[in-house]
């Protein structure tokens, strides 16, 4: 079976740039008119910011409507429940009601029509036919089973909704169903493969398991690898909330999150909520084109940067370079945003420090960055990796900070990465 180039929706994925911003504008304007007519709490956003739905014309003008953080979502919830006035139909029209945790409300559409997931299981290699396992939860919340079951008939696979646990039983279904789709998190199909091994099993012989689709938690390179070794498959990693639904999803060419053509991801200075532009860091802003949930500029809360170049695979979405972490652990330093995505990345080019933190001072009323840093062994030359490491995080982070090398064990176990000491006295 040929699982390497494939669309859901070719000629939207395919879109040159200029006629991508034209499509993505339309729908905009699209969903802002219903939103602003159907959906209370949009209106009241757009009445108490001044703003009329034809002040909406181009992505770049989403920047005028205030973001909605998810603790917002969930106190007008709490006031006007289920959905805090969200919804864009009335609730009698609904399918389902999903309750995430916080708790949260997500309404479940009868026809449901979501691109993400779909286009991402198929960039990923999954095809008509296939039986995939989905090991995501099908209880309360919507992601198991409102979004990825209905991605799955979309394509055409056959779907065991097999749920999470039962970690032996799934090693069977696998087995008996010559299932070739897994639909999971990483770490869980980590578990299936030692317990199959402990079965006595032989994961490429007796198992047929060809493409994966993971999510929710972070996907480290390593496990990816492990996994698409030990299998003999591959593995693609989407990006998403329950609310939205799919925000990014890697194709083939792993190459960052291809953006869905039925959404806007904006990345945006968390402070000031305007985009910050290509290859620079900020919060995920999301809008989808959902007339049920028409969310509008929904803060996630996570860090990441969009990329605009070219993908090998001819997809022309920009693309969510990864998860760089949560806004709440970031700051800024002499008025420039840093996190500990950052300062993973300046660790990881020096392979031989083994544990870090980062602390912020103030010194005369100017902030100080000090990377302490804790090495695998001593060095020969101290002041050359000194400075080497102050190098790497003035190209990282844009930003000067002091290297000071600490004995074993001074960083406490489960520092934060970041620790801000600055006092404003
Ligand atoms: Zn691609």
């Amino acid at each position: 079976m040929d699982r390497a180039s494939a669309f859901l929706k070719k000629n939207l994925e395919t879109m040159p740039p200029k006629k991508r911003a034209e499509y993505l504008n339309r729908r905009l304007r699209g969903i802002i008119q219903h939103a602003y007519k159907h959906s209370i709490a949009v209106r009241n956003k757009f009445d108490s910011a001044g703003l009329k739905p034809k002040d909406i014309q181009t992505v770049k003008d989403l920047e005028k409507i205030p973001i909605t953080k998810k603790t917002e979502l969930m106190e007008l919830q709490k006031k006007n429940p289920p959905f805090g006035g969200f919804e864009g139909v009335p609730i009698t029209e609904l399918r389902r009601i999903y309750v995430s945790p916080g708790p949260i409300h997500e309404p479940g559409e009868s026809a449901y029509d979501e691109l993400g997931w779909a286009q991402g299981m198929v960039a990923a290699g999954f095809r008509p036919g296939d039986i995939a396992i989905n090991t995501f939860s099908y209880h309360m919340v919507p992601f198991a089973l409102q979004m990825l079951d209905n991605s799955l008939h979309q394509i055409g696979c056959v779907t065991v909704p097999s749920g999470v646990g039962n970690t032996e039983q799934q090693v069977n279904i696998l087995k008996a169903l010559k299932a070739n789709a897994y639909c999971g998190t990483a770490s869980f199909l980590l578990n299936i493969a030692e317990k199959a091994e402990e079965m006595g099993l032989d994961l490429r012989k007796d198992l047929n398991l060809k493409v994966g689709c993971v999510a929710t938690e972070m996907l480290p390179e390593s496990l990816r690898s492990r996994l698409e070794e030990k299998f003999g498959m591959t593995i693609r990693q989407g990006y998403g909330t329950a609310d939205i639904g799919c925000l990014g999803y890697e194709c083939l060419k792993k190459n960052g999150m291809h953006v869905p053509e039925d959404k806007i991801v904006e990345i945006v200075d968390p402070n000031t909520g305007k985009q910050v532009g290509p290859g620079k860091a900020g919060e995920i802003v999301a809008t989808t084109f959902n007339k049920v949930y028409p969310l509008i500029r929904l803060g996630t809360g996570d860090l990441s940067i969009l990329t605009e170049t070219s993908c090998p695979c001819g997809r022309t979405s920009p693309r969510l370079l990864k998860i760089l972490g949560r806004v709440d652990q970031s700051t800024k330093v002499r008025g420039l945003f840093i996190h500990p995505g950052q300062a993973d990345e300046v660790v990881s080019k020096h392979p031989r420090i083994s544990r870090y933190q980062v602390v912020l001072t103030r010194k005369e009323h100017k902030d100080e960055m000090t990377f302490q840093v804790e090495l695998k062994e001593e060095v020969s030359q101290p002041e050359k990796l000194k400075s080497e490491i102050e190098q790497s995080i003035r190209d990282v982070m844009k930003v000067r900070g002091n290297v000071q090398f600490v004995p074993n064990g001074a960083i406490p176990e489960g520092a934060k990465k970041i620790e801000d000491r600055r006092t404003w006295e």
